[in-house]
This record gives structure tokens, C-alpha cells and sequence, in this order.
């Protein structure tokens, strides 16, 4: 009895042994030197700082740190360093023509998807919450280290009633009523469409099932679905109100696309907490949102062009939700709305995608350099928070402090003081690290 007794401690002593071992021969340690650092929050710069990160995370920082034996050593030259970019209103899956969507198969989305989110690291996002599409499997594999791509936050398909935001049937398709299929979109799990409390229940308790981090809803037209004007208010309160229930049993929320000024405030009473795009809501529901706290998640670039394959129809509807931006800015200045963050809702053009950095510069007409930093790094990652137990990244984001994960970035320029240095990512931001690990580096 004794014998084995022993037999088991030295196992179990071996195993401990081992596990140190492999635990010792992957640890990484990075000493950044000599970083001026935007902490994501503060629009003072503060100089001369050195970053010393252990594995994925940012274990000290201060006036000169000693280098522990072994450190990768990078010489930041005084260079500005911000954190990564997190971006969250992005759909990874649907970079591709509208017809194209419709008609491709999964596994030609997938490798289509690889290219996106490389890009969007690239440009320096090394976070981004995917707002409608079946990023589950896209997120495994960049978080195995197989695929080179920001954190996804997946939603999963957004969830829309029959002819709301989700449903991309053709008008001409037979209803379900007598058998009528789905659209590729929502058959491959990119959308969703529900009626009724118990489908929108099953609904949101698949997405979470898969892995979502939030529930996404449609509350009213969109411009890229057939058959529902930018006016129009989808789901009924206790469908919203469900999801919200479901979702919050699950210790995450529910954020909703909607432009019109009804949806959003059926939004609010039903216990919705963030709310996309937004642009034809009034100053009242604006304060409304302000003062229970609600965020909003709005967009220029995309509706500076027209996504490609779209109708004549959808076009005008791109317009006109292009035109409410101004108003809802202007207002969120005038009232001290900040539950803001950054986002591009690109969809259907990778070209974009590459050019994605051009959204800091639009916000520029309303917002300094310093607030729309914020809104790219700090804020994002407060809304990120509120995944709760199904954040897939539990730790801080958006921000440079103790304790943080490692996603860094240093630019060539201020930002803080030419916000549009960042338009040009290949020459402007010198390095780029996501969770401890170097994914780009001009500076030596
Ligand atoms: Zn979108």
C-alpha cells in the first residue's frame, strides 16, 4: 500500500515538475523603453516610460525599469504608444459582394474571413466585436494561433423578425408559411429570424450556446435587407424584452440595430444596453440613453460609399442614414454624451477594410483627437466589459496599465495632436502587439 502511495507522490511530483518546466520554457518577458504613453483615457502623454510585459500581460511600467535576464529588448525612441484598437460594430464574415454572399459556400467564406481579420491587425485593431456572423470557428483559430487576427467578440447571427434587418430573402421567394427557404445567410448561421417569444428565447440561448458575448437584434430597418424602409420598428416589446432577460440570465446584454427614433426608445424601456448606428433618433432619446447610461455604437466610413451589389432602393436608404450623422453628433456634443465607441460596420469590400483607418479622420468634424481615442481604446473596452462570465477575454482591454492584457501599439507621430497620421497604418504605426506577441515591428 505504502509502495504505491509513493508511486502516486512521485508521479504527482513529476507531472508538478514537468508542468513547471513548459511553464518556464514558454514564459516570454518584452521590455519596452522609453514610450510616451496614451493610456487610453488621459490626453496628457506621459514620457520616458518603460513597459515591461510578461507573457500577455503588462506586468510594470515606469522611469527605467531594469530589464529581468532574457527580456526582448525594444527601444520605443520616445515614440507615442496607445493601446490596441478595438473596433465594434465589424461583420469579418461578409467581405464580400452582396451577390457574392449569397451565392458562395461556407468554406470560401471562411478563407475569405482569413484575409479580413489579418487586415484589420494590421491596421492596428487588435480587438473587435463582430456584430452579425458566424465568427465562432474564425475566433478559435486565431485565438489557437493558426490564423493571424484581432480578439473577436462574436455575437453570432443577429436576430431579426421575418422581413426585418436579417432576413436577406428576395421579395419574390415563397413565404415560410408554404415551405420557403431560408436565404445562404441565415442557413449558414451569419443571421437569424425569429417571430415570437419562444423562437427569440431559442434564438439568443443558441448564440450563447455557440459562444456568443452578446446578443445582437434588429429593432428596425436597415439598408442592407429588402424590405424594410430605415422607418420602420421590428420586433414587439416583450420579444425584446426576452431576449433581454435571456441574455442577462447569461450575466451579458443585448445591443440593437436601429436608426429610427422609435425602435431606439423601444429599446430603452425593455432594458437594451447599447445601441448601433442610431442616427435618426431626437436630442430626447439621446438624453434619454445618457441618463440611464446606455451605449451607442456608431459609424461614418461605411456610409460613405455604397457597399457593393447594392440596389438602387438600399442605396437610397444608405443615404439617408448617411445624412442623420451630423444631427446625432452634433447633439451627443451639445448634451455631454460619451458612451461612445469606435467602429467601421464595413460590409461587402475588403478594399475598405484596408481602408478602414480613414473613421478617425471622418469623426474629426465632431470630436478631438483625444475623445476619439477614447472611443477606439478605453471606452470600447468598458463596453467589452459587460460580457460578464461570457467575456472571452476577462482581463482589461483599451487601456495601458498594471494588470492589462498586452496590446500595444507605437505610432510614428501624435496622434493626440493629427489624428489622421493613423489613416496611413503601414507607415505610421511602427509596432503592433497583441497579447504580448509582436505582429509587426518598422522600427529597427
Ligand atoms: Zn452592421
Amino acid at each position: 500500500m505504502k509502495t504505491i502511495k509513493n508511486l502516486i507522490t512521485s508521479i504527482c511530483v513529476l507531472l508538478l515538475l514537468c508542468s513547471n518546466t513548459y511553464a518556464q520554457e514558454t514564459e516570454t518577458v518584452t521590455l519596452i523603453t522609453n514610450a510616451s504613453i496614451f493610456d487610453g483615457i488621459s490626453e496628457d502623454l506621459v514620457t520616458g516610460q518603460d513597459i515591461l510585459i510578461k507573457n500577455n500581460i503588462i506586468e510594470q511600467i515606469g522611469e527605467k525599469i531594469k530589464a529581468p535576464k532574457g527580456a526582448k529588448l525594444i527601444d520605443a525612441a520616445g515614440r507615442v504608444m496607445t493601446p490596441g484598437f478595438i473596433a465594434m460594430h465589424e461583420h469579418l464574415m461578409l467581405q464580400m459582394s452582396a451577390p457574392e454572399l449569397l451565392t458562395s459556400d461556407t468554406r470560401y467564406y471562411a478563407y475569405r474571413a482569413t484575409e479580413t481579420v489579418h487586415t484589420y491587425l494590421m491596421n492596428g485593431y487588435t480587438t473587435t466585436r463582430d456584430v452579425s456572423g458566424n465568427t465562432f470557428g474564425l475566433k478559435k483559430a486565431i485565438d489557437q494561433g493558426h490564423i493571424l487576427g484581432p480578439r473577436i467578440y462574436p455575437s453570432g447571427p443577429m436576430i431579426s423578425q421575418s422581413g426585418g434587418h436579417s432576413d436577406h430573402r428576395m421579395p419574390s421567394m415563397s413565404s415560410q408559411l408554404v415551405g420557403g427557404i431560408w436565404d445562404p445567410l441565415t442557413r449558414y448561421g451569419d443571421m437569424a429570424v425569429v417571430d415570437g417569444v419562444p423562437e427569440m428565447l431559442k434564438a439568443v440561448r443558441e448564440n450563447l450556446r455557440q459562444g456568443a458575448s452578446q446578443i445582437k437584434l434588429a429593432l428596425g430597418g436597415g439598408t442592407g435587407s429588402y424590405s424594410d424602409p430605415l422607418e420602420v420598428v421590428e420586433f414587439l416589446p416583450e420579444e425584446v424584452k426576452a431576449a433581454v432577460q435571456a441574455a442577462e440570465d447569461f450575466g451579458t446584454y443585448v445591443t440593437v440595430h436601429c436608426y429610427n427614433n422609435q425602435g431606439v426608445k423601444r429599446a430603452i424601456d425593455n432594458g437594451v444596453r447599447c445601441v448601433e448606428h442610431g442616427q435618426l433618433m431626437n436630442e430626447e432619446t439621446l438624453q434619454l440613453m445618457k441618463d440611464k447610461d446606455i451605449w451607442l455604437s456608431p459609424q461614418v466610413i461605411v456610409f460613405t460609399f455604397i457597399p457593393k451589389g447594392y440596389t438602387e432602393d438600399q442605396a437610397n436608404k444608405h443615404r439617408q442614414a448617411y445624412a442623420g450623422i451630423d444631427n446625432m453628433f452634433t447633439i451627443a456634443k451639445k448634451i455631454g454624451f460619451d458612451n461612445i465607441v469606435f467602429g467601421s460596420d464595413i460590409i461587402t469590400d475588403p478594399s475598405m477594410i484596408v481602408r478602414m483607418n480613414e473613421e478617425f479622420k471622418h469623426r474629426s468634424k465632431w470630436f478631438s483627437p483625444v475623445e476619439i481615442l477614447r472611443q477606439a481604446t478605453s471606452k470600447g473596452g468598458e463596453l467589452l466589459a459587460m460580457s460578464g462570465p461570457k467575456n472571452p477575454y476577462p482581463k482589461k482591454l483599451g487601456v495601458i496599465e498594471v494588470g492589462a492584457y498586452a496590446d500595444l501599439l507605437l505610432i510614428n507621430g501624435n496622434p493626440l495632436e493629427d489624428i489622421t497620421i493613423l489613416t496611413n497604418a503601414t507607415d505610421n504605426i511602427a509596432l503592433i502587439m497583441k497579447d504580448g506577441k509582436v505582429y509587426k515591428n518598422i522600427i529597427n
